[in-house]
């Protein structure tokens, strides 16, 4: 199929491209590398009179250290996080998963800034953003605001973003210290959305005791999940002596709405949910303790 008709637009700055969202209201939707909207468009799925291109807006393709996190600009590309040695040394759980999303040619286009407002809940970016307590900023005509990740993802392809704001980046935090970062995925063919997916973001002190975690899930929900309850358990504890599988079990276990398709059933996707976080903890905690 092809997509309706639309008009085309591509604006120069970020504020001539908020002026296009409140000028056009619900009839125009943001494009940035067009990796999900396009097939959405192509298939009918969805329809827009307008289509504002962010592709020139060059100030959203920054990558900065700003007040103890690495800011990302939206329209940073997977390709670049990708091949950025700043992001793997900054925060190493970002560039571990950028490989795991879809293929090259997809990385290519797709900008980061997309897929956390597409808000897939198989895509690994919205996962990592809730592990590590990440901090998305809009801006609308009325000025920036700054969305903490646990109030960004609504519901699957659903967020906090009104229809006048863009998002322009994104602050990760950059952990300090002896930290492990792993990501552990299944996909039935490589380049596929995950059928489940567990990050994990660990940081052990001198002694060897978990002082800070963060867990994220993927495919296991209708939005990224964070196992908090699963987290609190371990903070405090010497991290050989955590039971990884029951930490496994404990991360999946509140899960209220574990999707069930032709892909996988909801009890196969718990059980291989909590083998997932199982081994990137145990990964993660390996690391941390080497460093
Ligand atoms: P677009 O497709 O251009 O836009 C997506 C949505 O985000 C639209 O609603 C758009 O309006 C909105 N948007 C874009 N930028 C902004 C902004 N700055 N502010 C506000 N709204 C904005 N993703 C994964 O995470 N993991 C995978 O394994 C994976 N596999 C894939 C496999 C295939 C075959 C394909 C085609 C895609 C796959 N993707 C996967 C999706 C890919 O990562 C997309 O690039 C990403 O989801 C969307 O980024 P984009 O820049 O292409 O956004």
């Amino acid at each position: 199929m092809k997509s309706a008709p639309f008009d085309y637009h591509a604006p120069d700055t970020v504020e001539d491209a908020i002026a296009l969202l409140a000028a056009l209201g619900d009839s125009a939707k943001l494009i940035a590398g067009g990796q999900s909207l396009v097939p959405m468009l192509a298939l009918r799925l969805a329809m827009f009179d307008h289509l504002v291109d962010l592709r020139r807006l060059d100030g959203l393709r920054t990558i900065e250290r700003r007040n103890g996190n690495l800011f990302i600009g939206a329209g940073t590309t997977q390709a670049t996080i990708e091949a950025s040695a700043e992001v793997a040394e900054a925060v190493p759980l970002l560039a571990r998963v950028t490989p795991l999303i879809g293929h090259f040619q997809i990385r290519n286009r797709g900008t980061i800034g997309g897929s956390l407002a597409h808000a897939d809940p198989a895509a690994e970016y919205p996962a990592v953003a809730l592990a590590l307590d990440a901090e998305l900023v809009a801006q609308s005509p009325s000025g920036q605001r700054t969305i903490p990740a646990a109030d960004f993802f609504h519901g699957t392809w659903s967020t906090d973003l009104a229809d006048d704001e863009i998002l322009v980046g994104t602050a990760f935090p950059v952990w300090e210290g002896r930290c492990g970062h792993a990501v552990e995925e299944l996909a039935r063919r490589h380049g596929d959305f995950a059928l489940a997916g567990a990050v994990v973001s660990v940081q052990v002190d001198e002694s060897g005791r978990v002082t800070r975690c963060g867990v994220g899930l993927l495919g296991l929900g209708s939005t990224p999940e964070r196992a908090r309850d699963a987290e609190a358990t371990v903070v405090g504890v010497a991290a050989t002596d955590v039971d990884a599988a029951e930490l496994g079990r404990a991360a999946v276990s509140p899960l209220a709405s574990v999707p069930s398709d032709l892909h996988a059933s909801a009890d196969y996707r718990r059980r291989v949910g909590a083998t997932l976080v199982q081994r990137a903890w145990t990964k993660a905690v390996a690391e941390a303790l080497d460093g």
